[in-house]
């Protein structure tokens, strides 16, 4: 990698990678590597944060916590939307990066860029939440909302950029200092977040950790942190928010999803079916909102399977520098894990009606955690592909025949992440959605994300929202005053 950035910033290079503790760059004795996902080779040097690395980034934020909490709004406001400009400016830096380490193809390491700075931005420009409940003669009551204080955000490995973007905005601007805890498998566009931030931000108030499977627990255990906000896999959220119930953290959890949609038998099946695919394939279906369970009338059922197959058949799977639609699966771990899927497919003799006879591409586009998408013809609803959640580019397409019966069978699930139906009946549109127990219902679509709109699972899927207005609140302690406007205020 060169030594200077594609704007030319010399100073700011995408060769060496360090933990960011109050306001310095830092190394450490241990250190590891990610791997690149698609030709297998080692992506550079990173730290491995110790216990001691841990307290003195605490401290730091905690000492920094005392002035950025009392900086005005508008000031931080400001450096947040500096910041955002800063990320711009480095689109194409952060999505090499992205590229390498994630394994996505390079024209969606950009849209995720994008995507970063928009969350940053829309997010920094919402008002500082404050309610009036009563003024009247006799009093007035507001609600305002103060910072906790140290706030951790541990993200997945599948967007690593834009969901810890989605974390720091309404983090810092609320008055809150954060540490970024990435993803071991994705530890190189987060760590470079924190080292860019240390031009807009004071030292402490954003920080950047890396480590191994052990820094998490001790951010999480640490009696100096005071909120988590975590996205990631609902078995790991549930290890978190048990480890934050001991010292009462909050705690805000965006896990995974098993999203269904629901096709109408009155759709126009040629606007349709590309739109559905796009949104089953993308980030090769390692997207907590992919659409993970497809629904079609029985009446459609073969001409939709028909040419979702043809569309899916159509796609170029490789190293996300060639121009490809789907990119490998991103680290070794999550890679057996769909293959687990595709040998419990095969064991069940279930129908595979696209992907190869192993499932993996015969013409194997390189060394990398490749898979072919594949496509399950109506497997039973117990079967395991219907029920958990790959995170990877297999999908279920199953019948239904009456709108009691598919609602029930959407609701089916442990997760509530999204879900939605596709018709042109408005009418219809609006009475099965609000029937679907999921944060995020979409008509006529899916995936589709807004940084002011409250962002969040039902069910497993998680616990509070992010995002919008009611993401501030996410990192504040409520405290309302009555002001008392006769008799000295005694009632
Ligand atoms: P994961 O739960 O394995 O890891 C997520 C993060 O948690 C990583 O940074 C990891 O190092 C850390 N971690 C792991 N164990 C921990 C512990 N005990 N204490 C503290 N931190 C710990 O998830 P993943 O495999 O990286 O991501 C895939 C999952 O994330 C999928 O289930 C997907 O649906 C979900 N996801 C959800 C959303 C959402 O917004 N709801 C978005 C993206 C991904």
């Amino acid at each position: 990698m060169a030594n200077t950035t594609a704007n030319g910033d010399a100073s700011f290079n995408f060769d060496k990678f360090y933990n960011v503790i109050d306001g310095r760059l830092e190394t450490t004795s241990k250190t590891r590597r990610g791997v690149n996902p698609s030709t297998l080779e080692p992506n550079p040097e990173v730290p491995v944060a110790s216990r001691d690395d841990v307290d003195k980034a605490v401290h730091a934020a905690q000492r920094a916590f005392e002035s950025w909490s009392q900086t005005p709004i508008e000031e931080r406001r400001q450096a947040l939307l500096a910041f955002a400009e800063s990320l711009a400016e480095h689109t194409d830096d952060f999505a090499n990066m992205l590229t390498i380490e994630q394994g996505k193809p390079l024209n969606h390491a950009k849209a995720e860029v994008d995507a970063s700075v928009r969350w940053l931005t829309e997010q920094s420009k919402l008002p500082f939440p404050e309610e009036v409940i009563e003024d009247t003669e006799a009093q007035t009551v507001t609600t305002t909302y103060s910072p906790l204080g140290v706030a951790v955000a541990i993200v997945p490995w599948n967007f690593p950029l834009m969901l810890a973007c989605g974390k720091i905005a309404p983090a810092l601007l609320t008055g809150n200092v954060l540490i970024l805890k990435p993803s071991p498998f994705t530890p190189y566009c987060g760590l470079k977040l924190g080292e860019l931030a240390q031009r807009h931000f004071p030292p402490g108030v954003f920080q950047a950790l890396s480590g191994d499977d052990d820094l998490g627990p001790m951010l999480t255990e640490h009696l100096g942190v005071n909120k988590i906000s975590f996205t990631g896999s609902s078995a790991t959220g549930k290890k978190i928010m048990q480890s934050c119930s001991k010292t009462l953290k909050r705690v805000t959890l965006e896990l995974g999803g098993k999203d269904p949609a629901i096709i109408c038998e009155d759709v126009d099946l040629a606007t349709v079916v590309p739109q559905v695919t796009k949104f089953v394939w993308a980030n090769s279906g390692q997207l907590c909102v992919a659409i993970k369970r497809i629904y079609v009338h029985t009446s459609i059922y073969r001409q939709f399977l028909d040419a979702f197959v043809k569309v899916t058949k159509s796609l170029v799977v490789g190293d996300g520098f060639n121009g490809v639609n789907l990119g490998p699966i991103q680290n070794e771990m999550q890679y057996n894990r769909v293959r687990a899927f595709l040998e419990d497919i095969e064991r069940n003799n279930l129908k595979v009606a696209a992907g190869k006879e192993n499932y993996i591409g015969d013409q194997k586009p390189g060394p990398g955690y490749f898979i072919t998408p594949t496509v399950v013809d109506n497997p039973p609803d117990y079967s395991m592909i219907v029920r958990e959640e790959p995170f990877g580019p297999v999908v279920p397409i199953l019948q239904w025949e009456t709108e009691d019966e598919i609602i029930r069978r959407a609701n089916d699930t442990v997760y509530g992440l999204g879900a939605s139906v596709w018709t042109k009946d408005m009418d219809r549109a609006s009475r099965m959605s609000k029937r679907l127990k999921a944060g995020s219902v979409w008509i006529n679509s899916h995936m589709l994300l807004h940084p002011l709109a409250p962002f969040g699972g039902h069910k497993e899927s998680g616990l509070g929202s992010e995002w919008g207005a009611q993401g501030l609140k996410a990192y504040c302690n409520t405290q309302t005053f009555f002001w008392a406007k006769n008799n000295g205020g005694v009632h």
